[in-house]
C-alpha cells in the first residue's frame, strides 16, 4: 500500500544518485518531499513596458518576431537571442547559458517570459519561459536548491509525488480547527504551497502551512510534557544545608540577589520529591558556574554522584580546574571526561564513576556514552543548553534513576517565546549581572580602517590587558573569502610580537594543544590570543578586556553577543571591536545594533526579526525550533493560539486516542523515533 513514508525511489527518475541529492536537501521520503516548501514566491504578473520600474524583474508578454538566433562562445557558454513585439515595441530577450530555449519560441505565437528589465536599452535578460493560461496574475515558487538539482527538476518530483499519493495525503489538522480558523485541507495546502494557480491560494496555504507547523511543534511539547508528567517521581536530593551555607559564604563574592534565589528555587527542586526539570536563563556573564557549582555539592552532600555536561572539551576542562579547586578542600572528587583520552584513561575514570569514587563529572558528550555508568547519579547539568538537544538531556537524565536535570542557557529567549517552546520545563533566570561590571564597549570598524584597530590594540597591551581576536574559519575548511586565522594570526605577530606574546587556536588542534594554549593564556604568558570561534561558549578568562571579531557580519547577533561575553567579565572597562564591510542595509542595521544594545534579550529578539527563521546560524543560536514557515516572532500570535489549541487537545485526549488525532500521533511517534528532538 502506499504511504507517505515511502522512499523517494519510486518515483520515475529518482536512481542513486537523486537520492543521494535529495538527501542533501534532508529529503528521503515522499513526506519531506511533499513538505519540503518553497522558501519564497515570485510574483508573475505580466506588466505593460511603462509598469515597469528601472531594473526589476518581471514577466512580459508579446509575439515572437523573429526566429531565435543562438550563438555559442568557448566551452559551455552561449547565448540565445530573441525579438518579441511588446506592446508595439520591439524587444530583444536574452538567455545566457541556456541554449534549449530555442525551441520555445516560434514566430507569432504569443508568449511571457519571465526575467529582469533593463530600462536603458529596453531589453529583457530572460529567466525562464511561463506557460499563463491568461493573463491572470500567478505566482511561481522558489525553493532552496543547491548546485547538483535544477528549480525545475524538484518541481518536477513534487509534482509526480502529490500525482500519485494523493489518495493518501490526509488531514493533521482536526476538522473543527480548519473550520474554526479558515484553514485549507492537507491536500490544498500541499497544492497552494507548490502550485498556486492564483496568489490567493497560496496566501491560504501558507496560512495554514504556518498554523499547522506552530502547532504540531506545541503538541509535541504537550506531549512531552505528559511524559515528563508520566515519570514525575524523582529522587529527593536530602542535601545539607550547613555545608552548603558554609560554602557560599566562603566565596570571594557575595551572589548577586538574582543568584541567591535561582540557587534556593534550584535547590528546593532538588530536596522535593518531584522530579526537577529546570531551565536556569541568565545572560552572559550573568554567573551560572557558580550556581552549578552549588548545585552539584549540594547533590554529592546528599549522598549522590552529579554530572556538567558541556558543548566543547575547552570548556569542559575550564569548569573542571575551577570546580576542582573549589571543591577538593571539602573532599570531594571531582573528574574530567571527554573524548580525546587514552583508552586506559578513559577505563579508569568509567571505572570510577561506576564503583562510587568520583562524586562530581564534568565533560563533553562522553558524559552520555552507552558504557559510561554511573553508581548514583542524582543531578545532571547541562551548560550551554542550546547546543544540545531533548534527546540528551534525557539521555543523561536516564544515567540514573530519574535524575534531577538542570539545564543552563546564556543565549536569552523572549521570555513569551521561552514559556512556548521551553513548555515542559520549569524556568529560572538570572537578570541581573555582578556587582561593578562595566558594560563592554561596543564599536565597529571596517576593514579600510584597520590601522585604527591596531593603535587600540597597542594602548590596550601597555594597560596590561589581554585580547582576543576571533575569525570564523580556518583556511581550507571553506572557500568563501574570509580573512583566515592564520593570516591575522600573521599579521598580529608582525606588529607584536616582538613585545608581546600573541598565540594561534583553532579546532583542528587536538584537544591537549588547545588546553596547553587556554592554561597559557589564563596564566597571562599569552597576550592576543587569535583563535577560531572554538572559544565561543562559556570560556572565562576575567582579566580579558577586548574582543576583537573579524568578519563579524557572518555569525548572527546571539552568536556575536556569546562572544562579546567572553570579555567584561572583571572590573576593567572592556571592549568589543566588530571588523566588517556589510554590503547591505540589513546586515549594516546589525552591527549598529551591536554597537549599541548589551541586552541578549533584544538581540535575540532582533537577530530573529531581522534573519528571520531557517538561517542556520540564527535559529541554532537562538536556541529555538527551526521553524520552516512560520517566524515565532512576527507570528507569533498564531503560536500562541497553536499553543491553546494544542493545550485543550491535550487536556481532553492525553493519549491521542481520538480518530481525529490519530494523524497528530503518527507524527509525533514519527518525530520521535527520528530525532527525539523537538528543539
Ligand atoms: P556565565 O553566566 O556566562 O556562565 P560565569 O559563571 O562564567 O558566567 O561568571 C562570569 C564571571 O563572574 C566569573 O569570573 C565568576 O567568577 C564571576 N562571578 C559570578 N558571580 C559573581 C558575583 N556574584 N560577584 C562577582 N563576580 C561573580
Ligand atoms: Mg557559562
Amino acid at each position: 500500500m502506499k504511504s507517505l513514508n515511502d522512499n523517494v525511489k519510486v518515483l520515475k527518475g529518482v536512481g542513486d544518485r537523486k537520492i543521494s541529492i535529495l538527501q542533501s536537501l534532508g529529503i528521503e521520503t515522499i513526506y519531506d518531499l511533499l513538505y519540503y516548501f518553497p522558501f519564497r514566491y515570485e510574483d508573475l504578473m505580466v506588466k505593460s513596458l511603462d509598469e515597469i520600474i528601472g531594473q526589476e524583474k518581471t514577466v512580459i508578454s508579446g509575439v515572437v518576431a523573429s526566429e531565435p538566433v543562438v550563438s555559442r562562445f568557448g566551452y559551455k557558454k552561449s547565448r540565445v537571442n530573441v525579438r518579441l513585439l511588446v506592446d508595439n515595441e520591439s524587444i530583444m530577450v536574452t538567455f545566457f547559458n541556456q541554449p534549449w530555449m530555442k525551441e520555445k519560441f516560434n514566430t507569432g505565437e504569443q508568449v511571457q517570459v519571465y526575467g529582469k528589465w533593463d530600462q536603458n536599452r529596453r531589453s529583457l535578460t530572460g529567466m525562464k519561459v511561463l506557460n499563463l493560461k491568461d493573463e491572470d496574475d500567478t505566482v511561481d515558487s522558489i525553493y532552496s536548491v543547491n548546485k547538483n538539482i535544477r528549480q525545475s527538476t524538484l518541481k518536477t518530483l513534487i509534482k509526480q509525488a502529490y500525482d500519485e499519493y494523493i489518495d493518501v495525503i490526509y488531514d493533521y489538522l482536526p476538522d473543527n480547527l480548519i473550520k474554526k480558523y479558515k484553514l485549507v485541507h492537507e491536500k490544498q495546502l500541499i497544492k497552494g504551497m507548490h502550485f498556486p494557480d492564483s496568489v490567493e491560494e497560496t496566501e491560504n496555504a501558507r496560512r495554514t502551512a504556518k498554523f499547522r507547523e506552530f502547532f504540531l511543534f506545541e503538541c509535541g511539547m504537550q506531549n512531552i510534557k505528559n511524559i515528563n508528567e508520566i515519570s514525575k517521581a524523582g529522587i529527593s536530593l536530602n542535601y545539607d544545608r550547613e555545608i552548603i551555607k558554609e560554602f557560599i559564604n566562603s566565596l570571594p563574592f557575595e551572589l548577586t540577589n538574582d543568584q541567591k534565589k535561582v540557587t534556593q528555587e534550584i535547590l528546593d527542586n532538588m530536596n522535593s520529591s518531584k522530579h526537577m526539570n529546570r531551565l536556569l536563563q541568565g545572560d552572559v556573564g550573568s554567573g551560572k558556574t557558580i550556581i552549578a557549582t552549588i548545585a552539584l555539592f549540594a547533590a554529592v552532600t546528599a549522598g549522590y554522584q552529579a554530572a556538567l555536561m558541556v558543548p566543547t572539551e575547552i570548556l569542559a576542562e575550564q569548569h573542571f580546574n575551577k570546580i576542582f579547586k573549589m571543591l577538593s578542600p571539602y573532599n570531594v572528587t571531582v573528574d574530567l571526561l571527554v573524548g580525546s583520552l587514552s583508552i586506559k584513561k578513559r577505563t579508569e575514570k568509567i571505572e570510577n564513576l561506576k564503583n562510587g569514587k568520583t562524586n562530581i563529572i564534568i565533560g563533553t558528550h562522553a558524559l552520555i556514552q552507552k558504557d559510561v555508568k554511573y553508581k548514583n547519579l542524582g543531578l545532571g547539568i547541562i551548560d550551554e543548553q542550546h547546543r544540545f538537544g531533548v534527546q540528551q538531556r534525557k539521555e543523561l537524565r536516564l544515567k540514573g534513576e530519574n535524575s534531577d536535570i538542570l539545564a543552563m542557557t546564556a543565549t536569552p529567549i523572549p521570555r513569551t517565546l521561552a514559556i512556548t517552546t521551553y513548555g515542559d520545563m520549569s524556568l529560572s533566570i538570572i537578570k541581573e549581572l555582578p556587582k561593578g561590571r562595566l558594560p563592554v564597549e561596543t564599536y565597529w570598524l571596517r576593514t579600510n580602517k584597520l590601522e585604527q584597530l591596531y593603535r587600540f590594540v597597542k594602548r590596550e597591551l601597555q594597560n596590561n590587558s589581554q585580547i582576543f581576536v576571533v575569525t570564523p574559519l580556518i583556511s581550507e575548511s571553506e572557500k568563501i573569502d574570509l580573512i583566515n586565522a592564520e593570516e591575522i594570526y600573521e599579521k598580529f605577530q608582525k606588529i607584536y610580537g616582538q613585545d608581546y606574546k600573541v598565540s594561534l587556536l583553532h579546532g583542528q588542534m587536538n584537544s591537549q594543544e588547545k588546553d596547553e594554549i587556554m592554561s597559557d593564556f589564563e596564566k597571562k604568558n599569552i597576550d592576543i590570543l587569535v583563535s577560531t570561534t572554538v572559544i565561543e561558549v562559556g570560556v572565562d578568562i576575567p582579566n580579558a578586556s577586548v574582543m576583537v571579531i573579524f568578519d563579524a557580519n557572518r555569525f548572527g547577533l546571539s552568536q556575536l553577543h556569546q562572544l562579546r561575553g567572553r570579555v567584561g567579565r572583571g572590573d576593567k572597562q572592556s571592549y568589543c571591536i566588530l571588523i566588517a564591510d556589510p554590503k547591505n542595509e540589513i546586515a549594516i542595521e546589525r552591527m549598529r545594533i551591536m554597537t549599541e544594545s548589551n541586552d541578549g534579550f533584544k538581540l535575540a529578539q532582533k537577530d530573529l526579526e531581522l534573519r528571520g527563521q531557517g538561517d542556520l546560524l540564527g535559529s541554532q543560536q537562538s536556541g529555538l525550533p527551526n521553524f520552516k514557515v512560520g517566524n515565532p516572532v512576527t507570528d507569533f500570535n498564531v503560536l500562541q493560539i497553536a499553543q491553546q489549541e494544542a493545550q485543550i487537545i491535550f487536556e481532553m485526549d492525553p493519549y491521542l486516542d481520538n480518530d481525529n488525532h490519530k494523524m497528530i500521533k503518527s507524527y509525533l511517534e514519527r518525530k520521535m523515533k527520528s530525532a527525539g528532538n523537538f528543539d
